[in-house]
């Protein structure tokens, strides 16, 4: 088989998805499934319904697309505000997309109309993550104006933290947008069915608070596909955090001064590491670089340490693995490094179909 290349275990995928579907469920909060960092494949997607995932997310209108031509059944959202110049494809797409600005919920409104159809709307507030979402103050008056535009509904509203400046989504953040949710329905008179808290990074405060107050979705890529939590990079217990792997093959092997010699410069990607520790060097090559990965959240075999990465070596210290060339090692990735490796035109992807009786 080519190296390199991402092997995703799609019984993990099934599973984790499981694990969280059932502990979330508990607490009245649905899964949808996103599937950017898979590049909406079809596959990963049915393995996450297979899981129990309430519907799917994408923050691409063209894996989105590619799911639809999968013809799986389960709603599909755009969790990205729509660009202006997609939305007929958007509603063709998708039921049903995040938003915040007037302008594009007046498109959508005029393509849903066009087409016949009828698109569902979350509206996203800022709660101070600072990414995308209306101030709360400016909520109210912009559901009341998406009721009154043909062709759209308003399903609900939704917020996203952690992901710019890595803000908490924590107790007073949820109550927030649960007090938010019920100001809208106030105003509009309109019952919302979806209160979208945000994605893995408010897994620690679902499972861990007495209190979901209106939040009943989650939109969740990261936890079910590396089984990790983003606020801390930590595993998810109960969670797989196996499911994805990246493959790459060894290409020289040598034992080598563990200290570079000769004057030192800056290095192909900046600073070069800090100095080790006199002695020699059981030295792996693999044909694996930046241009297939991020190393950052790269994590080698046991027993073996990551020593660089340039454009296309990574260089790594096999320990006592008695590798020889064209040996294969896997690594598992961060989530930096699983979208560079799903994007990667030299990384392939195979995924794994879990085995039935
Ligand atoms: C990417 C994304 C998610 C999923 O994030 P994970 O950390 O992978 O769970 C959820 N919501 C929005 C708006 C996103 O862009």
């Amino acid at each position: 088989m080519t190296a390199p290349r991402v092997v995703v275990d799609l019984a993990a995928i099934e599973g984790n998805t499981r694990v969280l579907v059932d502990r979330l469920g508990a607490r009245g909060i649905r899964v949808t499934a996103v599937t950017k960092a898979a590049l909406g494949s079809p596959a990963v997607a049915a393995a996450m319904l297979r899981g129990g995932a309430a519907g799917l997310g994408d923050s691409r209108v063209e894996n989105l697309a590619r799911l639809d031509a999968a013809g799986l059944v389960a709603p599909r959202s755009l969790i990205r505000s729509p660009m202006i110049s997609q939305v007929d494809a958007v509603v063709r797409h998708a039921s049903a997309s995040l938003n915040t600005e007037i302008s594009v919920l007046k498109a959508l409104s005029l393509a849903s109309s066009r087409l016949g159809t009828t698109h569902a709307v979350v509206l996203m507030v800022e709660l101070g993550d600072l990414r995308e979402g209306v101030l709360p103050a400016d909520l109210v008056p912009l559901a009341r104006y998406v009721v009154d535009l043909p062709g759209l509904d308003l399903a609900g509203v939704g917020t996203n933290l952690a992901c710019q400046h890595g803000v908490v989504p924590d107790q007073p953040k949820m109550d927030e947008l649960s007090g938010l949710a019920s100001d809208v329905e106030s105003a509009t008179g309109e019952a919302l069915s979806v209160v979208s808290g945000g994605n893995s990074a408010n897994l620690g405060w679902a499972l861990g608070t007495t209190d979901p107050g209106r939040v009943d979705e989650l939109r969740l890529g990261e936890a079910i596909l590396l089984g990790l939590d983003p606020l801390t990079r930590l595993p998810v217990p109960g969670l797989r955090t196996d499911a994805i792997t990246l493959v790459a093959e060894l290409i020289e092997r040598r034992t080598k001064p563990a200290r570079p010699w000769g004057e030192r410069a800056q290095a192909a990607f900046g600073t070069p590491p800090g100095c080790r520790p006199a002695g020699s060097v059981n030295q792996g090559v693999l044909a694996l670089g930046r241009q297939d990965v991020d190393p950052d959240g790269l994590v080698p075999p046991h027993g073996v340490g990551v020593l660089g990465m340039s454009s296309d070596h990574l260089v790594v210290d096999l320990g006592d693995h008695e590798a020889v060339v064209g040996d294969e090692l896997a690594f598992g990735v961060g989530y930096g490094g699983l979208l560079r490796a799903m994007t990667s035109p030299f990384v392939t992807t195979v995924e794994r179909q879990p085995t039935r009786v």
